[in-house]
């Protein structure tokens, strides 16, 4: 039996994207594994939103070189976003000739043609497509759990952030039709999923390009009527498209999770502005403090970038100042990487490193403790938690999400896997909680 192993770098979205490449190489007879070494088939699904991922891919292909000459009948391919780009992609077809399959994001569906083609001829074959085709069945996927799924409802993005490289590579923003999001939700929940994660580039602008609109409300007020299905996420949202409606849909939809993630990016309205962003840091505290008010208990998380060009001290004091406010639950921080062919990356007053790093490090500094501080004020409240798995250090050790999407361990048996379980809080980390099944 041939086997394969799927290395995914960046978001959910490629995530949930090698899922559906799982399917087609299932479907051709290949078995997962988790050893490289074992493989027969090596796919790297990559990510170019930074210049970090885009480096780990390079010197992974640099290493593979090695196994492909130990082993010739080895098929080494490349997928995803920095393959929708031409610089990346002609340095790697380029330079690394041992790769044998190249294939962008809009190509997933084509695979069987790919493997085809591949296998008709033994030679190299490079499929790139431009446009995204919505034809395609979004229910053959090799799921990575049996109790939590993604569901695609758009691909794309219109926003052209400054800094973001994303619309370049996963092209305009294009919604699914609700009727096969609700159809695949609907699947899920037959097949015992509880809980289900709507992704896009931007979930807030669902539905402006469908022939028949719906809004991002609507469709979770649909979803929310699926029988079995416990819990409803979403992400990323855009805060210039975060409407009252949603706002409104999330205080009443008992499904919707209560956590929202919400980018901000900086806390100065300067950058915001050179950022691209379309709001300003009162916006983006008025959206905080009508969700805490719709929603009790909220858990906000958030994306921030330091060190974007220009960024003065005092800028980055206004991002401190905003994280104070805000409270975030929970959040990515992020060192500005210039990304090729961004209007950021053209941009004069590129921040030196060292004040970059220092910045970086007393922002999260301050969001670590903000976080230990709220995580502490959990201690004896009772938590609902989706059992994921085992502690990777400990097997009786439980590990699972709230609702507000916490990271909680306790003691248990693996039979709890993929049960919703209710869990008194004992302890608490920044990042974690800890607890027992009441
Ligand atoms: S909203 Fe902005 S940051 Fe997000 S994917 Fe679109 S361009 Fe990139």
């Amino acid at each position: 039996m041939k086997k394969y192993i799927i290395q995914t770098y960046g978001c959910q979205m490629n995530e949930h994207d090698s899922e559906k490449i799982s399917y087609t190489l299932e479907g051709a007879g290949y078995t997962y594994t988790d050893h490289l070494e074992e493989a027969d088939f090596i796919l790297l699904n990559t990510c170019i939103v930074r210049e970090n991922a885009e480096h780990k891919v390079l010197g992974q292909l640099g290493a593979l070189k090695h196994l492909k000459q130990k082993k010739p009948d080895l098929i080494i391919a490349v997928s995803g976003c920095m393959m929708q780009t031409g610089k990346a992609r002609d340095i790697i077809r380029d330079k690394y000739r041992h790769v044998d399959i190249i294939f962008g994001t809009k190509n997933i569906d084509d695979l069987p043609y790919i493997l085809n083609e591949y296998f008709q001829t033994g030679e190299p074959v490079l499929a790139i497509e431009e446009e995204m085709d919505l034809g395609e069945d979004e229910t053959h996927v090799i799921r990575g759990s049996k109790h939590k799924a993604y569901i695609s409802i758009a691909y794309g993005c219109d926003n052209y952030c400054s800094y973001c490289i994303v619309p370049y590579a996963r092209g305009r923003e294009i919604s699914r039709e609700p009727g096969r999001i609700i159809e695949e939700a609907r699947i899920l929940a037959e097949e015992g999923y509880k809980e289900i994660t709507l992704l896009g580039q931007n979930v807030n602008s669902y539905g402006k390009t469908l022939r028949y609109p719906i809004r991002f409300p609507e469709l979770l007020e649909e979803l929310n009527k699926i029988d079995g299905l416990s819990r409803i996420r979403f992400m990323t949202s855009h805060p210039k498209d975060l409407s009252d409606e949603l706002i409104d849909a999330m205080g009443r939809l008992d499904h919707v999770c209560e956590h929202f993630h919400l980018p901000v990016q900086s806390g100065s309205d300067a950058i915001l502005k050179r950022m691209n962003r379309k709001y300003t840091r009162d916006q983006y505290m008025e959206l905080v403090r009508k969700l805490r008010e719709a929603v009790p208990g909220i858990a906000l998380s958030t994306d921030i970038i330091v060190g974007f060009p220009g960024e003065t001290e005092a800028d980055f004091l206004q991002t401190l100042d905003l994280v104070k406010q805000a409270e975030f639950d929970a959040g990515f921080t992020f060192i500005y990487s210039p990304r090729p062919g961004t209007p950021a990356a053209r941009m004069e007053e590129q921040v030196p490193k060292e004040i970059v790093s220092d910045r970086f490090q007393r922002l999260v500094d301050e969001m670590y403790a903000i976080y230990l501080r709220k995580n502490r004020a959990r201690i004896g409240t009772t938590m609902e938690v989706l059992v994921d798995g085992t502690s990777k250090t400990d097997t009786a050790v439980l590990t699972g999400r709230t609702r507000t999407h916490h990271l909680v361990h306790f003691p248990g048996e693996p039979t709890m896997i993929g049960q919703l379980v209710d869990v008194r809080i004992t302890g608490a980390t920044s990042f974690t909680l800890e607890g027992e099944q009441v």
